[in-house]
């Protein structure tokens, strides 16, 4: 009988998709502190078919290097800026991931991200729990902002992006974007947006989402420049990439009131402590990666990663794939 491939997640999946995994692959899984070092990672990849990795595995050429018999990398993310896909591409290793059924779980996320930070919503939840409400609030007390007649602007409008300016059209904001290129005419229909340069965007908008990949060119592309740009009363979201932010800079700009306030998902690294400088300021949401965290959109993220690594695998491109 032939011997099956070998298969390493870097942590464990759902039952169904073990299971299935099981049936074709001799499959190993790290069970232990998460992410799984570099160090433990290189014994394990070395001699593997297939890897299953997360958005906190680093998948650089260096380890790409160790696996000789590697097929195929299957991520569980959209996002695939801890892989050297060029480099998997020059060895001939697939690359899968899985976009389009996380964009409702993301986009949905990013919403309520904004309405809890305009509308203070986590923040009153503190005042709350903590016996810090005295007494019934008055016409000035404890104020938050309206989303509707405001101006959102999505940095980044392809799939999340554009899924938040439906859910923000519904709400009357009115929703301005800025992307490498403007999308067709028949999207920014659907999605009521307008082009404007990164510059409008940044000078008009009173609330700004971020949902572009993180790259070379994004890298902490937000900096104290943009925050001293943008209107005193507007807000930062991020649920797309921690490092696309510069995080010392958006907190100088939270204390120095530069901004009115911000609410992430992502950060430069995670996870984040308590003791994290983010958790003193008050006008702050910090929600824990959480973007496509929904029981519904991880069971199709399973199924997808496992039918990526089942086509990588076998040679065959994923349905999702990267570079080739
Ligand atoms: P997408 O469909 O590829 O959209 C990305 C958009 O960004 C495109 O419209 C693209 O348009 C634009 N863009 C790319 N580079 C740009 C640049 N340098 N300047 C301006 N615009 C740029 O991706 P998606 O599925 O919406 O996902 C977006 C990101 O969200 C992912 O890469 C991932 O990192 C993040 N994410 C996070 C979570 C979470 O758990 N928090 C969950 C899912 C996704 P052009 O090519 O025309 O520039």
């Amino acid at each position: 009988m032939m011997e099956k491939k070998r298969v390493f997640l870097t942590r464990t999946l759902h039952d169904f998709a073990l299971k299935e995994l099981r049936k074709k692959y001799q499959i190993e899984i790290h069970s232990g502190k998460i992410p799984i070092s570099k160090t433990k990672l290189r014994t394990k990849i070395e001699k593997v078919e297939g890897l299953i990795c997360f958005p906190y595995d680093k998948i650089d050429s260096d380890l790409i290097d160790i696996a000789k018999n590697l097929k195929v990398i299957s991520t569980y993310s959209v996002g695939f800026d801890h892989i050297d896909t060029q480099y998997a591409k020059k060895k001939k290793i697939r690359v899968g991931y899985t976009p389009e059924i996380l964009t409702d779980a993301t986009a949905d996320l990013a919403f309520s991200l904004m309405l809890d930070v305009l509308r203070r919503v986590s923040e009153g939840d503190r005042i709350v729990r903590n016996g810090k409400w005295r007494q019934i609030y008055g016409a000035y007390d404890y104020v938050g902002t309206d989303l509707q007649g405001k101006t959102l602007g999505i940095f980044g409008l392809g799939r999340i992006g554009g899924t938040l300016a439906k859910r923000a059209k519904s709400f009357d904001m009115k929703i301005v974007y800025h992307n490498r290129k403007p999308v067709s005419k028949n999207k920014e229909k659907a999605s009521g947006a307008k082009y404007v340069t990164l510059d409008k965007l940044i000078t008009q908008s009173d609330v700004i989402s971020i949902h572009v990949p993180h790259t070379k060119e994004t890298n902490q592309l937000f900096d104290m420049k943009i925050f001293k740009k943008m209107k005193k009363s507007a807000f930062l979201i991020n649920t797309a990439r921690g490092k696309i932010v510069n995080e010392k800079d958006l907190i100088i700009a939270l204390n120095k009131k530069i901004i009115a306030g911000a609410a992430l998902d992502v950060y430069e690294s995670e996870p984040i402590s308590e003791k994290h400088p983010l958790t003193k300021i008050q006008n702050v949401v910090l929600a824990p990666h959480i973007g496509s965290s929904t029981k519904e959109t991880r069971v199709k993220m399973a199924e997808i990663t496992v039918k990526n690594l089942n086509l990588g695998i076998n040679g065959k491109k994923p349905i999702y794939s990267v570079g080739y």
